[in-house]
């Protein structure tokens, strides 16, 4: 048995950024993958957070390669209310654009690249069991499609294998998220309706009814993805199938219905549900934990591959540290760290639900300062302490909330 320095399980972008980073540093690395690509994923529309990682990872030409929907913003729709958020005009410096991708074709260019610079990487192959040994290293059994398992011997892992969760779930390490559960149905349509002058570079957030709402992601093709999100008991008391919600959520809005009622839809409508997870820790005795399987907190704000991208750049460099013989500081560097960012998007993701981000984003004059520092937390930049829509997430929040709550009072006199 051949021993590597990293293991990397998961080829989403996770591991594909964790893969890349390894093996740019010199260290050999090899990664395990459940499933054939391309394989179906959510999360389509990325924020700019993800691009400085993409480009520390050499993966920017390859992504470029494939013409993906550029994306310079975020709008928000209640009626006939708009909010839109141009990533051009915020606060943070950083980028001002991102793409929206079909996550089949996005994650398979970034794992291709990464073979093609040497790294093994092999497909429906599962990790089925892992024991640590005392100095770290660890044996990893994997079993592949024709039911042959093979030990792989590494000195560090990184596990990145989204929904998967295999250690934790291996080790017990799962915890419930303190979020309500959410449904999702969605399916990718053909966008005839589309406007083309601003709707292909926003995703779209329809306020559709208090605590639901519908996602609009158009691609570069012509097709949309259309989601729509909500409690447990919303979808319950709709009953029916994934296609009848689709299409009874399209008929029950007016722009939906205007610019979706009557398109083709390009697979039967799919669902998900209870998608939001944590862990104790994010990393442990011989490995670390990066994207989804650390925590993933809800859809709306599209903060999933951002926080994919930016913790395996984090934590890949950190192995790397600690792989060279440095002493590395997990629980600063790598967990306090990747928490405060979760924690400023855990406020916005509850006061979308509870209803002060709308107050907010259709107040009637918006101050353009806080706009800015607004539309950077949107924007991913959910770690610069000068902006104090980050700094204090929740207390300014509240408090620009109850000044409009106290304006719109005085102007209602
Ligand atoms: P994944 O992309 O899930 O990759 C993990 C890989 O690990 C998979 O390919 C899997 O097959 C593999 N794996 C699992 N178990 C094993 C095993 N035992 N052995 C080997 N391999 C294994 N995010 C956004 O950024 N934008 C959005 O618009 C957005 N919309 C979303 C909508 C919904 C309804 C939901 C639920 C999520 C959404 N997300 C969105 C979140 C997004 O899906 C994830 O955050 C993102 O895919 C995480 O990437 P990852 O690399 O961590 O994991």
């Amino acid at each position: 048995m051949n021993k590597i320095d990293v293991l990397v399980i998961g080829a989403g972008p996770a591991g594909s950024v964790s893969a890349a980073m390894i093996h740019k540093a010199g260290l050999s690395v090899r990664v395990v993958e459940r499933e054939k690509f391309p394989r179906f994923v959510i999360g389509e529309s990325l924020l700019p957070r993800c691009m400085e990682v993409l480009e520390d990872a050499e993966f920017l030409d390859a992504v470029k390669a494939k013409k993906f929907q550029e994306k310079f913003g975020a709008k928000f729709m209640k009626e006939e209310k708009v909010s839109d958020f141009n990533f051009s005009d915020q606060f943070s410096k950083g980028w001002t654009w991102t793409w929206q991708v079909q996550r089949a074709e996005f994650d398979l260019t970034l794992i291709t690249d990464v073979q093609r610079r040497g790294v093994p990487v092999d497909f429906e192959t599962t990790v089925t069991a892992i024991e640590f040994q005392p100095d770290e290293s660890s044996i990893t059994t994997v079993e592949k499609k024709d039911g042959t398992t093979e030990k792989i011997e590494a000195r560090y892992i990184i596990d990145a294998s989204g929904y998967g969760r295999v250690i934790p779930r291996l080790f017990n390490l799962d915890k419930p998220s303190n979020l309500d559960p959410r449904k999702a149905v969605f399916a990718h349509v053909n966008d005839i309706h589309r406007n083309n002058h601003d709707e292909p570079n926003r995703i779209i957030a329809v306020m559709y009814a208090p605590g639901i709402w519908s996602w609009i992601i158009p691609f570069s093709t012509g097709v949309t993805s259309l989601g729509f999100v909500g409690s447990f008991d919303y979808f319950n008391a709709m009953g029916g199938d994934p296609s009848s919600q689709f299409r009874t959520f399209i008929d029950g809005n007016a722009y939906l219905k205007q610019r979706f009622g009557d398109v083709e839809w390009v697979f039967e409508p799919r669902k998900l549900e209870a998608w939001s997870a944590t862990t104790d820790k994010f990393y442990g005795h011989g490995f670390v934990l990066t994207g989804n399987v650390t925590e993933f907190l809800d859809p709306i704000f599209s903060s999933g591959v951002m926080f994919a991208t930016v913790s395996s750049h984090i934590a890949s460099k950190m192995v790397i540290r600690k792989l060279k013989g440095e002493n590395v500081d997990w629980d600063n560097d790598y967990t306090n760290f990747i928490r405060q960012g979760v924690d400023t998007f855990r406020t916005y993701v509850m006061a979308w639900y509870d209803g002060t981000l709308e107050k907010i984003f259709f107040s009637k004059n918006p101050d353009p300062e806080i706009k800015r520092q607004i539309c950077s937390v949107l924007a991913g930049y959910v770690w610069d302490q000068s902006n104090p829509y980050v700094k204090d997430h929740a207390g300014s929040l509240k408090r620009l909330a109850k000044l409009i709550d106290v304006s719109e009072r005085l102007d209602a006199l």
